[in-house]
């Protein structure tokens, strides 16, 4: 563990900075429940909507309900009880990396995913596993995804249970036995680098799904298929396919516009890939989209425009796919802001009227409240440090950009991060407090057009970026926002900016889990800690609760992962223990937690081979390293999960080339990089990690190389 660079504010925040940026590169690089009954035994309150299913005990939908505001009407662990909160059972997923799986429980049974979307039927009460399903996602894809094979969950509706697999795959299972019912290719090309890590959604007969993949060049849509059988209803298209037609929609017409002539419309991005909700009464779907590609709108649309949809909140009509309105939060995107981040419904007092709103915090650091009838802006304010907009103008609705927004010509030190003031961990609303809940960061991000500088960016560039700024430490955060006022109401700051998803409760609680392994339990209007289990597993995912036979339980999955952001610091569990994905479930007198193995400890490393590379070869290896080993592999340290580069045997030495190459280890999920990497390139690699290697073995602590 580095001491040395936490006591050394530029020196970790170069480290961030560099890992961010390694992240970028790498881009480059039984139910029959009614639909829409309305549970009229539940009072939700003065901000109510109605739930959408009449299942008072159960966690029915992602969201659970179509309004996706992740609020438990139950009550019996509360600000009272929460003291006695402890185990009911555990489930191992076998998984060594990142679980962000929210459980579906229906009548007494769960249905979670794991990594490499495989997914598991258990007995809520008791965690017997009652079927497992295991898609065989070639391994390979691994390498197509920026963000770790993760999954987060499944839809389930009419006894299917439905989900995405990593490959692109949808696939209904009997949610009876888990046999397999129907399964479509959701993708155009399995060529392409399409992934799907989000969660279907359900209403009525037609099953929704997005994809990932913005990063990797590839265009954008949402699907509609037939929960029955499969068929495809229609798909809808985020981006052009040209900017002189013919056109796949009228949408795709008006789109077009805002793209410039020269437009590189080879895919462009926009992709689905997480939040929806749904509006019953309105019946409108609501869809968020990702980021454009490539990152700069200066190359890929140099003329300039709004290059709709990028980044935007779409209203489409869920029989049609047609587009009944969009509002883009970020226009021109050039930044990763997505607006593909969780969205949640509910019907807000705003000065004397209800108003029927879409709340969502994208990653550009704005709290939007809409009016989710028309998509009129009724309100944004900033949730974290913002530097790239001074503000959002309530007459255009657009952001109002600073000098800081623009790397065309000058390298900028953007706030919020490509990791977004908010990522896709999902907030939750309670109606009893009026407050949104939602982990955020402030961390920023160097953005560049010169592709060298991505490999060798550091704090000397860094501190003259920032020059008279004044940025604020790195660190997470759960916060409780007010978006009637657009205010905070309180936070909560966290070590480690990668934290989990949320839950609210009418017991008055709010529950989360954070890269430290901690569950936390928060007084819901003051923030004030009732109660943290320590897990011993970074967790990511959100909790969720249910009842059954009288009993409320918490549910969450811990295992972190995602992004190898490459933030050791405030990351306890993953550094002393394994990191074995767990699904943990907790009741009232439950009983103590089990910590994990701990890690081994690494001991001395070993003595590397000797390397007749030359510096030049070394520094090129570096780069490659940075480029295509470091986001998943770690830049300076290596990230827990996966194995330290620095500490290969001398038969995996080897065998390097023909692991990096030749793809002998895809079974592990290390893909080959024959596409991209050549013989003289491992070389250069690998000279680079015994480089390191060497260095590691004479230093107890690493220091950031220059
Ligand atoms: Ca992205």
């Amino acid at each position: 563990m580095p001491t040395s660079q936490q006591n050394d504010t530029a020196g970790s925040l170069r480290a961030v900075v560099i890992a961010m940026v390694c992240f970028a590169v790498l881009i480059s690089c039984t139910v029959n429940e009614p639909e829409v009954a309305i549970d009229t035994s539940v009072n939700i309150g003065e901000h109510s909507i109605p739930d959408s299913d009449n299942t008072f005990g159960d966690w029915p939908k992602h969201g659970r309900n179509h309004f996706e505001q992740r609020f438990s009407p139950l009550s019996a662990i509360n600000k009272n009880t929460v003291e006695r909160l402890g185990l009911a059972w555990e489930h191992n997923m076998a998984s060594l990396r990142g679980l962000e799986a929210t459980p579906i429980v229906i009548d007494g049974v769960m249905y979670v995913t794991s990594t490499w979307s495989r997914v598991s039927a258990l007995n809520a009460k008791t965690g017997k596993l009652l079927w497992a399903y295991d898609p065989q996602v070639p391994r390979a894809w691994a390498g197509k995804v920026c963000c770790d094979v993760v999954n987060r969950g499944v839809a389930v509706a009419a006894g299917k249970v439905v989900f995405g697999s990593l490959d692109g795959r949808l696939i209904a299972l009997n949610a009876n036995d888990g046999s397999v019912l129907w399964e479509v290719d959701t993708l155009p090309d399995r060529e392409q680098w399409y992934s799907i890590t989000g969660a279907p959604r359900i209403v009525g007969n037609r099953v929704f799904i997005g994809n990932g993949g913005a990063e990797y060049s590839v265009r954008g849509y949402v699907s509609a298929y037939d929960l029955n059988n499969g068929d495809l209803l229609w798909r809808f298209y985020t981006v052009p396919n040209s900017v002189d037609g013919p056109f796949d929609s009228a949408a795709m017409e008006t789109a077009a516009k805002t793209w410039s002539k020269s437009s590189a419309l080879d895919g462009a991005g926009g992709t689905v890939w997480d939040s929806m909700a749904y509006d019953p009464a309105l019946d409108l779907l609501y869809v968020g989209t990702g980021n454009g590609s490539p990152w700069p709108k200066y190359t890929r649309s140099p003329g300039g425009g709004d290059n709709l949809y990028l980044a935007s909140i779409l209203a489409l009509d869920p029989a049609s796919g047609e587009l009944v309105w969009h509002y883009q939060t970020t226009p021109g995107e050039t930044w990763d802001f997505t607006a593909t981040q969780h969205m949640v419904l509910a019907d807000l007092d705003i000065q004397g009227q209800t108003r029927k709103v879409l709340m969502q915090a994208p990653k550009n650091g704005f709290f939007y409240v809409l009016d989710r009838q028309t998509g009129g802006l009724l309100s944004a304010q900033n949730y974290v440090y913002v530097n790239w907009a001074s503000h959002i103008d309530m007459n255009t609705g657009r952001p109002v950009e600073t000098g800081l927004a623009d790397y065309e010509k000058q390298d900028r030190y953007v706030f919020p991060s490509a990791a977004g003031g908010h990522n896709w961990q999902p907030m939750s609303f309670s109606p009893d407090t009026g407050l949104v809940y939602f982990t955020a960061r402030d961390i920023g991000w160097v953005h560049s057009m010169a592709e060298d500088k991505w490999f060798t960016y550091g704090a000397d560039n860094l501190e003259a970026l920032i020059g008279e700024q004044s940025v604020p430490e790195t660190s997470g955060y759960l916060k409780a926002w007010n978006p009637v006022e657009q205010r905070l109401e309180w936070e909560i700051a966290i070590p480690n900016i990668w934290n989990g998803g949320v839950l609210s409760t009418r017991g008055g609680i709010v529950a989360f889990g954070t890269a430290m392994g901690d569950l936390q339990l928060v007084d819901a209007s003051s923030g004030s800690l009732l109660k943290t289990i320590n897990t011993g597993t970074g967790i990511i995912a959100p909790p969720i609760s249910y009842l059954i036979d009288g009993e409320q339980y918490i549910a969450v999955l811990a295992g972190w992962g995602g992004p190898a952001f490459n933030t050791l610091q405030g990351n306890e569990a993953l550094l002393e223990y394994e990191n074995r994905g767990r699904l943990m479930v907790f009741k009232l007198d439950g009983g103590p937690v089990s910590l994990p193995l701990t890690r081994e400890p690494p001991g001395a490393f070993p003595k590397p081979p000797v390397s007749s590379a030359s510096a030049e070869q070394i520094e090129r290896g570096r780069q490659l390293y940075v480029l295509h080993c470091g986001a998943c592999h770690g830049v300076y340290d290596s990230i827990p999960m996966l194995p330290d580069l620095r500490r290969m045997t001398e038969a995996t030495h080897q065998l390097f080339e023909r692991i990096v190459l030749g793809g002998i280890y895809e079974a592990k999920g290390m893909p080959s990089f024959a596409d991209a990497l050549s013989s003289e390139d491992t070389f250069a690699i690998r000279a680079h990690i015994i480089d390191r290697a060497r260095k590691a073995g004479r230093l107890t602590v690493e220091l950031p190389e220059p």
